[in-house]
């Protein structure tokens, strides 16, 4: 079969054998396919994936060394089953499913594994127990954006959205495009999204920010006090003293380069909910004392749980999140190494879907 591998640094596109289902997996071929920005990471800092990956208890990892298939955002059609398979689904049935694939050695992560192929493949293989069928007639492009997405729902459920009195989220690439929807899906506002490129403050509109603010010429924290949030501890206490309830400030970091915690810590107001969502791959350094000034609260959080990726796939079913404006383009399994570089500089793309046989 036809896949886009990554060896050693490079993209290329080759054939590679077909997978063979085991006991409890599926074969299936692969639909659509997300490139996320984790996977342009990985092409070049295999090794910082496979620390990050083990640190959260996911023993098997990318063999820096090896060839790896990547893609984790996947939609894919039943096509047969390994021994023993229950066969909750016809095939030709559309599914998605959390990246995981189980053998005898444990869980691999499908899109991170050198043993299992991911989505930039024709054919995968997948475990039985974990797919979820496409509902509503939803196309294959839009179920596969339920990992993207499902991201912003897991972000969404770390913060205590009853005490906010407003959400700034920043940075709209597809991590924070996937928290607006997923802040917009609760009926939550008024969010404000900043982003320096005018495509992606475009997009943030089209999820349903309430407000987009272009950092270069203004700050998405000039907002609050329209919000009711008041700037210091002091205001603060001032207003609970006369029995008001301020609302507390909701900052979401979605950008993931150094120094960006530091500058909302030193914009936010006092008491702020920070919940750093953005995957930094590389070390930071920020002042604690500004932080403690403020009393900041920080969530960091990675991926979604199995009921959070069901809830997203739900909520595009049904129209709550427009999933299928945040995709810029649809490629081939031949254009994979060509979008690659398109995408190493950050501009008007936001989700480019691999749609095998296309392009
Ligand atoms: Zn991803």
């Amino acid at each position: 079969m036809l896949a886009a591998i990554k060896r050693g640094t490079r993209i290329v596109c080759d054939e590679i054998a077909d997978p063979v289902p085991g006991e409890g997996q599926v074969l299936v071929r692969t639909r659509a396919c997300g490139i996320c920005g984790s996977d342009l990471h990985a092409l070049h800092h295999a090794e910082t994936v496979a620390r990050l990956y083990r640190a959260g208890g996911v023993e098997n990892v990318i063999d820096p060394e090896a060839d790896c298939v990547f893609g984790h955002e996947f939609s894919a059609e039943i096509l047969d089953f390994g021994p023993k398979a229950a066969r909750r689904f016809k095939p030709g049935t559309l599914v998605t499913s959390v990246p995981r694939v189980a053998d005898q050695s444990g869980a691999h992560v499908v899109g991170y594994s050198s043993r299992f192929p991911g989505g930039y493949a024709e054919r995968m293989l997948l475990t039985e127990e974990l797919l979820l069928e496409v509902p509503n007639g939803l196309s294959a492009v839009e179920a596969a954006l339920t990992e993207p997405f499902a991201v912003g729902e897991h972000a969404v459920a770390a913060a205590d959205l009853a005490d906010a009195g407003g959400a700034v989220v920043v940075g709209c690439g597809p991590v924070g495009l996937a928290v607006i929807a997923a802040l917009k899906a609760r009926g939550f506002g008024p969010v404000v999204a900043a982003d320096f490129a005018p495509g992606r403050r475009a997009l943030a509109e089209a999820m349903g920010a309430d407000q987009v603010v272009d950092p270069a010429s203004d700050s998405p924290h000039t907002r609050w006090q329209d919000f009711g949030v008041p700037a210091t501890r002091a205001e603060r206490a001032r207003i609970i003293a006369d029995g008001g309830k301020p609302g507390r400030p909701l900052i979401f970091e979605c950008v993931g380069v150094p120094g960006v915690i530091q500058a909302i810590a030193d914009a936010a107001p006092a008491k702020p909910q920070i919940v750093v969502v953005g995957v930094c791959m590389e070390s930071d350094r920020f002042d604690p004392g500004i932080s403690i000034a403020k009393e900041a609260e920080y969530r960091f959080v990675l991926g979604y749980s199995a009921d959070e990726f069901a809830a997203t796939l739900r909520n595009i079913a049904e129209g709550r999140i427009r999933a299928a404006q945040i995709v810029t383009r649809e490629i081939g399994i031949q254009g994979v190494a060509d979008a690659f570089a398109d995408l190493a500089a950050p501009g008007a793309e936001a989700k480019v879907m691999i749609v095998p046989g296309a392009g």
